[in-house]
């Protein structure tokens, strides 16, 4: 029952033969202004470009340059990939993950085609928001023309074109840039010998992100790490994310279903936000948590909407949407009343087990778990009443 309602932005890629105002933003971005690529990129089979810089290497510079010139953080994972069509016909869905490849096909999770490129596009980005939120992107697949003949290098334009710097543009097309068409920039719609971010780019990149440390810093920043958008929660388990701003905050309240729910602490040791934050006071020491009982919610859809407020009247706001399962009791202290003695095990795909017949207070349940990075284990996907 995980719905997984979204629309399919296909933002065009850089075309070989194209002609191609100031930076174009493509309507939506990334909320917590950071997201990670699953890579493992083979051309032809080949993890090696003609140049001998492997292509996972030229991806992973190509993050890096928006990385040293925005606010924008790209992480780039190459011990797990996602195939960027995972969800399309066949390819199993592994979450919301981005993933980034060279592959025949653009493949689209939406309607489960896979469409031919574009006469003479290079690359093609897909973005995929919630048709709830369609300004916050949830994933994006990067597919790279594996007809086209690609290598790695720096300079004027040769015949086999230059992977590193259309991933640098894809990757504009990420962060939520268009084309633009008539200053100089990496994101203009036609390759040509331009191989860098120009200015044109880095305004555009601050115009979602901000700027670099410093004055031009967001008043407030904030991330809702779990539940995430999408995340099936059932049963006890956690809410927790972290707040940080310049000014002293006044509040940070939090909506159920657009109800008041709760206002919440956020004093929680959070190393990691303070290493990446050091500008904000009390960076390191900026997180947010407490543990509810998801089961005790019904069985559909609900929202988590947290607001904080700052003593200048500056606010911010994270909705997350997630998918509660349960079963029909939520709370059973009777260990005796859980039992899988007429249950069996089915493995289903990589990454799934399906446990058939369990019982559960007197009523039997097919339960599926899945591996879940977020949380580096196998967590319940869906509960379903058999009987
Ligand atoms: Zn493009």
């Amino acid at each position: 029952m995980t719905a997984r309602a979204m629309i399919a932005t296909l933002i065009l890629g850089l075309s070989a033969n194209h002609q191609a105002s100031a930076y174009v933003l493509d309507g939506s971005s990334w909320p917590d202004g950071k997201t990670t690529f699953h890579i493992g990129i083979t051309n032809h089979g080949s993890a090696n470009s003609p140049s001998g810089i492997s292509w996972n290497t030229a991806f992973r510079e190509a993050a890096g340059k928006w990385n040293a010139q925005s606010n924008f953080v790209f992480t780039v994972d190459e011990n797990d990939p996602s195939n960027p069509c995972a969800g399309v016909g066949s390819y199993p869905q592994d979450g919301f993950r981005n993933g980034a490849d060279f592959r025949p096909k653009v493949c689209n999770q939406v309607d489960g085609t896979e469409d031919d490129y574009g006469n003479k596009t290079l690359a093609v980005t897909v973005s995929y928001v919630f048709t709830s939120k369609p300004e916050e992107k949830v994933e994006t697949d990067i597919f790279f023309n594996d007809a086209e003949s690609w290598d790695i290098y720096d300079g004027a334009a040769r015949a086999s074109f230059d992977f590193r710097r259309v991933a640098l543009h894809e990757l504009g097309h990420v962060m939520g840039l268009g084309h633009e068409e008539s200053n100089p920039a990496i994101m203009q719609p036609t390759i040509g010998d331009n191989y860098s971010l120009l200015a044109d780019d880095i305004a555009g990149a601050q115009a979602l992100y901000g700027t670099g440390s410093g004055p031009g810093d967001p008043p407030i920043r904030m991330s809702i790490e779990e539940p995430f958008n999408g995340d099936v929660k059932s049963g006890i388990s956690n809410f927790r994310g972290w707040v940080v701003s310049k000014n002293p905050l006044v509040s940070l309240t939090l909506y159920r279903d657009g109800v008041l729910f709760d206002t919440l602490d956020h004093n929680g040791k959070r190393v990691d936000v303070g290493n990446q934050f050091p500008d904000y006071p009390g960076s390191a020491n900026s997180g947010f948590s407490f543990t509810t009982n998801f089961g005790l919610l019904s069985a559909a859809q609900h929202q988590y909407r947290l607001v904080a407020r700052d003593n200048q009247g500056n606010t911010l706001e994270k909705t997350v949407s997630f998918d509660v399962e349960r079963f029909d009791n939520a709370w059973v202290g009777d260990d005796n009343l859980i039992s899988l003695d007429n249950a069996s095990t089915q493995i289903s795909g990589s990454r799934e087990i399906r446990i058939n017949g369990m019982i559960h207070d007197g009523k039997e349940y097919q339960v599926i778990l899945n591996w879940k990075k977020a949380r580096q284990g196998f967590d319940i996907k869906e509960i379903n009443r058999t009987q």
